[in-house]
């Protein structure tokens, strides 16, 4: 009945463990400011009388409220049922059966779950030898493969935290005009680095964005900021109807209060800096500009469970012989446990020789 290929087919999956702290998925679990909670509140309200109709078939007053928000126009945003979605559009859009896409390994798990899922290849840069950007050389690895079709770079990189320098960036996207450069940018919000001088500059490069990581993972809201031509092709691919009344409008009104999140930000960009700064001391910590952490470690298996039985989850990564602990940051008080038990783990095994990597 079903594809072939779903035999072996893994989807992304989260495992359910009740715990107490929460970090494993890179969400904003940092409390609404009252204010907002009480606009978007008013929001659903006044949305009910809507709920009969459809929603906007391509989310044109979001589009709108987005172009207002970045100073382009409208007809430079695509808005997907999260970003995951537009990755999917982009996919469809771009690669014929035998066409590849490329990415970092490790990076984003859903650029290779999409290309398998629509029979895609795909090829990859091992960056697990030092974790940082040798552009050089990635650039002379795509250039090996004619097949390739789609770039994908997360910037900052899921799950190292690695943000990629504009520079860095450049030198990618100006090496292959023919080829569409992803820009993932899910973390933008934490990082200093802005690309969105590329959605204007460049036609071969597509920004996408998302509500999730910054309070509003719920509302599944995603968006991709690029010149018309590529946003019209994505377009073509997009099923209608794909962003509910109840999202559209709530993101609306996020872009519009959008200072009303700031602090909030601010606030896991410090707790970021003093999580590294106390972690150093005991692990091998990569220098991240998303809101997560991530240590690398070859006791992460145990470290794992030892935080899991102190009811603490976090995400676990084995990328090619590494392994990686990925610990999303949250309120200052769960911080402060996490860091209490990820030393004390330290301190407790530190006579069976447990090292930093
Ligand atoms: C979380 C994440 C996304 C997915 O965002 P959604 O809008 O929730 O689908 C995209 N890219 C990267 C790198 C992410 O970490």
């Amino acid at each position: 009945m079903f594809r072939k290929r779903l035999e072996n087919f893994s989807n992304y999956i989260t495992p359910q463990i009740e715990c107490l702290v929460k970090a494993d998925a890179n969400e904003n679990l940092l409390e609404l400011p009252e204010e907002l909670k009480d606009i978007i509140l008013d929001t659903l309200k006044n949305s009910i009388p809507n709920l009969c109709f459809y929603p906007e078939i391509n989310s044109q007053p979001l589009k709108e409220a987005l172009a207002k928000f970045y100073n382009l126009k409208s007809e430079n945003f695509i808005v997907g049922n999260g970003s995951d979605q537009i990755i999917q559009l982009i996919v469809q859009a771009c690669c014929e059966q035998d066409d590849q896409v490329f990415f970092l390994y490790p990076s984003f798990t859903m650029y290779r779950i999409t290309a398998e899922l629509f029979d895609v290849g795909f090829c990859f840069f091992d960056i697990t030898s030092q974790w940082g950007i040798d552009v050089e050389k990635i650039i002379d690895r795509i250039k090996t493969n004619e097949k390739i079709k789609v770039i994908f770079i997360d910037t900052p990189n899921n799950p190292t935290g690695i943000a990629w320098s504009a520079e860095n960036l450049k030198a990618l996207v100006e090496a292959f005009p023919s080829k569409l450069v992803v820009i993932d940018n899910a973390y933008g919000e934490y990082s200093d680095i802005d690309y969105i001088e590329f959605a204007r500059r460049y036609n071969n490069t597509i920004i996408l964005k998302t509500f999730s990581k910054i309070g509003f993972a719920g509302i599944r809201c995603g968006y991709g900021i690029a010149n018309e031509n590529v946003i019209k092709n994505l377009h073509k691919v997009k099923p209608p109807y794909n962003i509910n009344i109840l999202t559209q409008h709530i993101a609306i009104k996020v872009l519009e209060n959008f200072e009303k999140l700031k602090n909030n930000i601010r606030i896991i960009k410090n707790e970021r800096d003093k999580m590294i700064q106390k972690l150093k001391e005991y692990y091998y910590v990569i220098q991240s500009e998303a809101n997560f952490v991530t240590v690398v470690d070859e006791y992460a298996d145990r470290i794992f469970e030892y935080l899991v039985a102190n009811k603490i989850l976090v995400k676990k990564f084995e990328v090619g012989d590494k392994k990686l602990l990925r610990i999303t940051l949250g309120k200052p008080q769960d911080n402060d446990i996490i860091i209490e038990n990820l030393i004390r783990f330290k301190k407790e095994n530190a006579k069976d020789g447990a090292k930093s990597c």
